[in-house]
């Protein structure tokens, strides 16, 4: 099965690349490199091109006769999105429409989606199910949930069969510590808590610690990247077989606090991690936890490292080596 990646020089579509690689898959990275690292792609061909070139996507399509695309290409940082929702429109919805347009023009049906749980806005009970209500508060989730309705509307216009994976907090690295999270800047709580553990960060910022949870911190639901993208494997094996267009929530099921991953993040690394307590972030709602019980139950998916000691010692493992490169 010949599939391209869009993003695949990013933190996910990275794993993603490796693991289709060395699963056997033809597998093409097309990615613009202004998030992602080319280093970054262990197997497969790139291609560095953008999604807003549209010669650039007919040309790509018309090179490599496509079974399937996994959709990684996009902007992904919620506090960005509220500032400068221009780019999140552009890039996220714009650039996703040029990339159907394409796939449309080449008969490629089957697509595999990177969907967010800020799709359901505010939760109004935990954990999140398939049935909430999606009520999108940032333009974030806003372009990924517009997008998973223009992909009911192409299924039934245009028969684009789509897998919407919604994630939840996606972390660690690569077992074997090859690939990790390589955000500029940084923002995710897992890779800055190792680094002030490491003394790289002269202090980590708890943002809110007065909020109606056991400890006052913010609860979410952490997964392991390997795990995500064992879903993404399953998704693209239903499409293969024929398989009618779903969507589903993908995390662990089960929460942690702020305080409870710095914990975690002392253990691992055996470090303290310095911490200052901060304001609430805007638009951080107070607990995000899935309910993965569909996927588990249609497609057996089974996380690996589910326990969040795991998970932070592979992005431990990462921190160290990254250090150690430079
Ligand atoms: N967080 C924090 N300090 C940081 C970064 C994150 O307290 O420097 C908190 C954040 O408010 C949230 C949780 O850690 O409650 C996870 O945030 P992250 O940015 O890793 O992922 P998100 O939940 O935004 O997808």
């Amino acid at each position: 099965m010949k599939v391209l990646v869009t993003g695949g020089a990013g933190y996910i579509g990275s794993h993603m690349v490796r693991m289709l690689d060395e699963l056997g898959y033809a597998v093409v990275t097309f990615d613009d490199l202004s998030a992602g690292f080319r280093d970054a792609v262990l197997g497969g061909e790139f291609v560095q091109g953008s999604l807003h070139d549209k010669a650039a996507l007919s040309a790509l399509f018309g090179a490599y006769q496509f079974d399937a695309v996994v959709h990684f290409a996009g902007s992904i940082a919620v506090g960005e999105s509220v500032r400068d929702p221009a780019k999140y429109y552009q890039n996220n919805l714009v650039g996703t429409l040029n990339l159907f347009d394409a796939m449309r023009a080449h008969a490629v049906n089957k697509l595999v989606f990177s969907s967010t749980a800020a799709i359901f806005g505010e939760p109004q009970y935990v954990p999140i199910d398939e049935q909430h209500p999606q009520l999108p508060i940032n333009p974030y989730g806003m372009t990924k949930w517009v997008t998973e309705r223009i992909l009911r509307d192409y299924d039934a216009a245009y028969g684009l069969r789509s897998v919407a994976l919604r994630y939840f907090n996606a972390a660690g690295a690569a077992p074997d510590a090859a690939l990790g999270e390589r955000h500029d800047p940084e923002t995710h709580l897992i890779p800055l808590a190792l680094r002030a553990a490491k003394g790289e960060l002269h202090e980590l910022t708890v943002f809110g610690a007065d909020y109606d949870t056991a400890d006052g911190t913010c609860i979410r639901d952490y997964i392991h990247i390997e795990d995500l993208c064992d879903a993404h494997v399953l998704a693209l094996q239903h499409l293969a077989s024929g398989g009618e267009s779903r969507a589903y929530n993908l995390g662990n099921g089960q929460g942690y606090s702020v305080k409870e991953v710095i914990q975690v993040a002392e253990r691992v690394s055996g470090k303290k991690v310095p911490v200052q307590y901060g304001p609430r972030r805007a638009g951080d709602p107070p607990r995000l936890v899935a309910d993965a019980g569909k996927i588990r139950k249609d497609w057996n998916w089974t996380p690996r490292f589910a326990a969040l000691e795991q998970i932070v010692e592979h992005a431990w493992q990462w921190e160290i080596k990254t250090d150690i490169k430079g």
